[in-house]
């Protein structure tokens, strides 16, 4: 029978976190005449009063390098509980989560979307009244054709579901948590999106992103991302951490950022033309130095975001220092917005 190399990854990497991991099965995808399992991983503190951090990834089954960089993050992790107590002790102030490979089916197959052909990233019940780009900003024609949304008025996709399960029970209930969501394929430079991808309006928690922006680049002098709005790009129906977003505003007082991390993939074939030649080659880096210098680069990242959690009380902006954040995000990402157009 023919195996899901990463499913293989994850079951080891799960049995090295052993009695550490709380592990579960949210779903499992019909694919290929096989049950493929969506699994999730959390660990750390369950008292909704401490914050959280989700990492997600293998949304498109094509970027596989986005599911191997949060399972690289989740195999550290899994090493270090084995020796490492000042790791234990910061897990006593936050909840860990991850689904590292969200559409098992689509990673098998090898496709965008999932088994049902609908890109999971278009599928959530959000629906942009702005100019989206056709085809790619999601469409209702075809699961044959890419970026299907799935059908009208339909439920949303079993993985989808899952995920949606994941963020309301591990990190909305908490005053603050954040999710990064690991794709590829975008561009030559690294990225981290915020939403909204459905509106070029910014979200209620602009302030909180600057400062979270700020914070990264203070911290990680080096680091390589180009931060900004997933609608300074191309605007789309249907994107989940938007919806997810939308709906954590139900809950004043608390606070939700869902960052993507999108990594620059034609650097890749840039080096490596031949690349072109290949489905997998236009979404990952194909040479295993390469790949491996890949894994590398983005785990300061995620070790960021985590203490970046941890300590949030430190460096939220309140007050007139909230109102400050403000106005330079929205003068970096939104100059076109006159005063009377802001929220
Ligand atoms: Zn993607």
């Amino acid at each position: 029978m023919q195996r899901l190399s990463h499913l293989d990854e994850m079951a080891e990497i799960i049995a090295l976190g052993g009695a550490h991991f709380e592990t579960r099965i949210r779903c499992e995808v019909d694919c290929l005449g096989q049950r493929l399992p969506v699994y999730s991983v959390a660990m750390g503190n369950a008292d909704p009063a401490v914050p959280a951090v989700g990492f997600f990834g293998g949304f498109h089954g094509l970027e596989r390098i986005g599911a191997e960089v949060v399972m690289a993050f989740l195999h550290h992790l899994a090493v270090r509980l084995r020796w490492d107590s000042t790791l234990h002790r910061m897990l006593e102030s936050v909840r860990l989560v991850f689904m590292p490979l969200v559409n098992p089916g689509g990673t098998w197959r090898g496709t965008r979307a999932n088994p049902n052909g609908v890109d999971l990233m278009r599928n959530a019940p959000v629906d942009s009244a702005e100019r989206v780009p056709r085809l790619i900003g999601g469409q209702r024609l075809s699961p044959r054709l890419p970026w299907y949304r799935g059908p009208l008025g339909g439920a949303m996709e079993a993985e989808n579901q899952a995920v949606c399960q994941v963020v309301a029970s591990e990190c909305l209930a908490r005053p603050f948590s954040l999710t990064v969501d690991c794709h590829s394929g975008f561009g030559v430079r690294d990225r981290i999106w915020f939403p909204y991808a459905h509106t070029r309006q910014p979200i209620e928690h602009i302030a909180e992103v600057h400062a979270f922006r700020d914070l990264l680049r203070e911290t990680l002098c080096h680091s390589p991302y180009l931060f900004e709005p997933q609608s300074s790009q191309y605007l789309a129906h249907g994107d989940l951490w938007d919806h997810l977003y939308l709906g954590s505003l139900a809950r004043p007082g608390q606070v939700f950022l869902p960052l993507t991390l999108e990594m620059g993939s034609w650097a890749w074939v840039k080096k490596n033309p031949r690349q072109l030649f290949s489905k997998l080659g236009l979404f990952n880096p194909l040479i295993d130095h390469r790949q491996q210098r890949v894994l590398r680069r983005h785990l300061p990242l995620l070790e960021f975001c985590v203490w970046a959690a941890c300590s949030h009380a430190h460096w939220l902006p309140v007050g007139a220092e909230r109102e400050r954040q403000r106005e330079r995000a929205l003068a970096r990402w939104y100059p076109e917005l006159g005063p009377g157009e802001r929220p």
